[in-house]
């Protein structure tokens, strides 16, 4: 875990090691490094005791030249400017990896959102969603979940825009309750194309999934989904899981369900019973496993960690968690990185579903919803890895660079130059 990599200088070194695999002017290239802009808002909160609370809060809007801006909404105290560019860079070449009509924003606000009520929370999203409401909206910008934020808040924020526009308008943001104009099976989505990735590169790569042994870290939503799915759906052996508390070991297999119940019943991962042995965090990331998933936060491994990993697969659930000095060791060793804007594109393409049922007004079910986003990840994964072959990318991520930069690149110069 490295806390001096700046994710943002991260995102600029992997548009600079594609940039020698395409045709695409250095004056091009230098504005897909760059955010288009990005707001920053001091919020006022009133707490629950009626004193008042400032919190700053972003939005970054990366890139609009295939659509609108698109991408999630960060509670965490170690939300930051440049976390908030980086992320909000990788949405826009999230998009574009699997072809969708979308650009790519983020959002953030620094807070660790477990010290507030209910009620706070509430008052602080509305807040929030009150200073975006102007550069929002569904052909503009289409805010998400992210890491702490889930249906309620995408509910008050729908809520909070459709009042002060005096409209209905619930394909302004994305991850809401089904209730509330949700897609079916956006909760999983995440978990489910990291689930279609691994699937696709033990076969691409002649390895056998079936009792495949996996190390997961990081057990929230995209981590715990998953993981489950990897159990459920390809039978592989999750030996370890790791949260915040901790990491939890079984040589035989972890029962994914009943370490979720655990979790829910516990609020931590250690503690259970059906682990052989707890671990640390480092210990879980250098297993000697098949399959590493680091679903946690951005820079969970960096160089001194990748030389010990003992992975032969690592496919990318969070975004960023490997630092560039990680990929370089990686690539060294022949590591088979699958990256996270291939791997977790599968949140915000059933966002793209989700914004495309709210727009007709019409309700898929959950396994048009699940074959849809197969198709898509399935074509985006056989695409970059032809890509990688035809070229002499270093590795998977380069490779997935070279598409979507292309993509955005050919975009941009049909579009023409405004003023
Ligand atoms: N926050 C998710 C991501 O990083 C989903 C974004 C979205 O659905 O727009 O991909």
């Amino acid at each position: 875990m490295s806390d001096d990599v700046n994710p943002f200088e991260s995102l600029q070194e992997q548009i600079d090691d594609a940039a020698a695999y395409i045709d695409v002017a250095p004056d091009v290239l230098e504005r897909l490094k760059h955010p288009e802009r990005v707001l920053e808002a001091n919020l006022s909160v009133e707490m629950d005791d009626g004193s008042i609370e400032v919190f700053k809060a972003f939005r970054s809007q990366f890139n609009g030249d295939r659509g609108p801006y698109k991408g999630g909404i960060r509670y965490h105290p170690n939300v930051s400017r440049d976390e908030v560019k980086a992320l909000s860079g990788w949405m826009v070449y999230k998009s574009a990896t699997v072809d969708i009509p979308y650009g790519g924003g983020k959002g953030g606000i620094v807070i660790d959102p477990r010290k507030y009520s209910a009620n706070e929370i509430e008052r602080l999203t509305r807040a929030y969603a009150t200073e975006l409401r102007p550069i929002i909206g569904p052909d503009k910008d289409i805010p998400a979940p992210d890491v702490n934020t889930g249906q309620r808040e995408m509910n008050w924020i729908k809520d909070t825009y459709e009042t002060l526009e005096n409209t209905t308008a619930p394909g302004t943001v994305t991850g809401k309750a089904p209730t509330s104009g949700g897609s079916a099976g956006r909760v999983k989505a995440t978990g489910r194309s990291v689930m279609l990735t691994a699937r696709e590169a033990f076969e691409y790569l002649g390895k056998e999934v079936e009792s495949a042994t996996v190390a997961v870290q990081g057990f929230g939503n995209a981590g715990s989904v998953a993981a489950g799915l990897i159990d459920e759906e390809l039978n592989a052996n999750i030996v370890a899981v790791s949260d915040s508390s901790g990491a939890i070991y079984n040589s035989d297999g972890l029962d994914i369900a009943d370490a979720r119940s655990h979790k829910n019943s516990t609020g931590q991962l250690s503690g259970y019973g059906g682990a052989s042995k707890e671990l640390t965090n480092r210990e879980l990331l250098t297993l000697d496993v098949d399959l590493l998933v680091p679903a946690a936060l951005e820079n969970a491994i960096d160089a001194s960690i990748a030389a010990d990993v003992e992975a032969d697969i690592i496919v990318e659930a969070a975004n960023g968690p490997l630092t560039p000095d990680a990929d370089d060791e990686l690539t060294d060793r022949d590591v088979a990185v699958f990256p996270d804007i291939l791997a977790n594109a599968g949140g915000v393409t059933v966002s793209y579903f989700e914004w495309v049922q709210n727009r007709q007004r019409f309700h898929w079910t959950e396994e048009r919803v699940n074959e849809e986003l197969e198709r898509i990840i399935c074509d985006a994964f056989d695409t970059l890895t032809d890509r990688y072959e035809g070229t002499d990318a270093p590795n998977y991520r380069t490779a997935a660079y070279v598409v979507s930069i292309e993509r955005v690149a050919h975009a941009a110069k049909e579009a023409g130059q405004f003023p």
